[in-house]
């Protein structure tokens, strides 16, 4: 599992920050330790945009959020996996 940081604008451990499950959402086999595919943290701010957008697989979601809401990628993307 990653830490609370947005994948969309990168704020970091924002108190509203969850987990939106996308549609190619797959829980990690058990006894793996790491962050499933198709799962992404988003801030208070973009939880609500990225829930509406949860029956896409991660990457087009991103991409869709990205270009309505003209927000560039973080400077640094957290390490995937
Ligand atoms: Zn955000």
């Amino acid at each position: 599992m990653r830490p609370p940081i947005c994948d969309l604008c990168g704020a970091r451990f924002d108190p509203d920050a969850a987990t939106v499950r996308f549609a190619d959402y797959e829980p990690l086999p058990d006894g793996l330790v790491g962050h499933p595919r198709g799962l992404a943290w988003f801030c208070g701010r973009h939880l609500d945009a990225a829930q509406r957008l949860s029956d896409l697989p991660e990457a087009e979601a991103l991409k869709r959020m990205r270009e309505e809401s003209h927000t560039p990628p973080p400077a640094a993307e957290p390490p995937r996996g």
